[in-house]
């Protein structure tokens, strides 16, 4: 620890508003915050090292509520099941389900095609800002016999569910997306009954060449009038600053800062601090590029 290199800034480190626990969705939680660079944490306490901001903050139209994921039995059919969940879109979007999907990617990460051995969709919503309901009992869709799948392979996802905006551009690709990423198991030994697991979830954003990682923020409050706003170490501010790599959003800025002079732990969990985060939860930016770099 405290070799001083410099870590590497790494495009496509996504990082998303988005309550752990909380399955309720508001406009504001679907700002997504991509992080092309981060704050050099200080391991130093003598002399401050750079400071580099380079942030980029991206607006993201779609977030599917993970835990609102469910594979739901359906009823006197034997390995048949619904798969159902709750999303949020600022944006009309078309939702694509594919089971046991290898995925084409681009140079930048975003998804071209999936092959899949079942695919569900299009189907289309409209906007619509809170909650919707999903569940492949809209007209056009059959429930999966599970009997038909093999999930053995490790070259390919589980279950891919993908948002798309109906926007295109000249390939007939959705100009931003999101998409979700689980594993299926098993309930249990010897039970036919199955669950899905969230493992990983992607945006895509109009304009922008690489896909992002959607990262959860733990503690960022999905009201920003909130009493369990407040930083843990003043008790008074606002926290607006996540420690990472353990994304625990816990302290004002001035706090954060007076911190990184003081110790390499994080105030909640103990774990190493490698860099601090700013992030303003006003939901008012829309798209905004940053880039300031200055030095000590
Ligand atoms: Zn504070
Ligand atoms: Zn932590």
């Amino acid at each position: 620890m405290g070799s001083g290199s410099s870590r590497q800034n790494r495009a496509g480190n996504g990082l998303f508003g988005e309550g752990d626990t909380d399955p309720q969705f508001t406009p504001d939680m679907l700002q997504a915050l991509a992080v092309q660079g981060q704050q050099q944490y200080n391991q130093r306490p003598a002399r401050p090292a750079p400071i580099e901001h380079n942030r980029t903050t991206v607006r993201n139209h779609f977030a599917l509520n993970k835990p609102s994921l469910k594979l739901v039995k359906a009823k006197d059919s034997d390995g048949h099941y619904r798969v159902t969940f709750e999303f949020a879109n600022t944006q009309p979007c078309s939702v694509c389900i594919y089971f046991c999907a290898a995925e084409d990617l681009d140079s930048g990460g975003r998804p071209l095609d999936y092959a899949a051995k079942i695919a569900l969709g299009k189907t289309a919503f409209s906007e619509g800002s809170s909650a919707q309901s999903y569940s492949t009992e809209l007209p056009e869709n059959k429930p999966v016999d599970f009997n038909t799948l093999d999930f053995s392979s490790d070259k390919t996802y589980d279950l891919v569910i993908s948002l798309n905006s109906m926007s295109q551009d000249s390939n007939g690709r959705s100009l931003s997306s999101q998409t979700t990423y689980a594993k299926l198991s098993k309930v249990g030994g010897g039970s036919l009954e199955y669950k899905a697991q969230v493992t990983k979830q992607k945006i895509v954003v109009e304009g922008h060449e690489n896909a992002y990682d959607v990262q959860e923020i733990f503690g960022i409050a999905s009201n920003a009038d909130e009493e369990d706003n407040e930083c843990v170490v003043c008790m008074s501010e606002p926290r607006n600053t996540t420690v990472l790599p353990c994304r625990h959003m816990c302290l004002c800025h001035e706090c954060a800062e007076s911190l990184r002079k003081q110790t390499n732990r994080c105030p909640i969990c103990r774990e190493t601090v490698q860099s601090l985060l700013r992030i303003n939860v006003d939901g008012s930016v829309e798209a905004e590029d940053q880039k300031s770099t200055s030095t000590s």
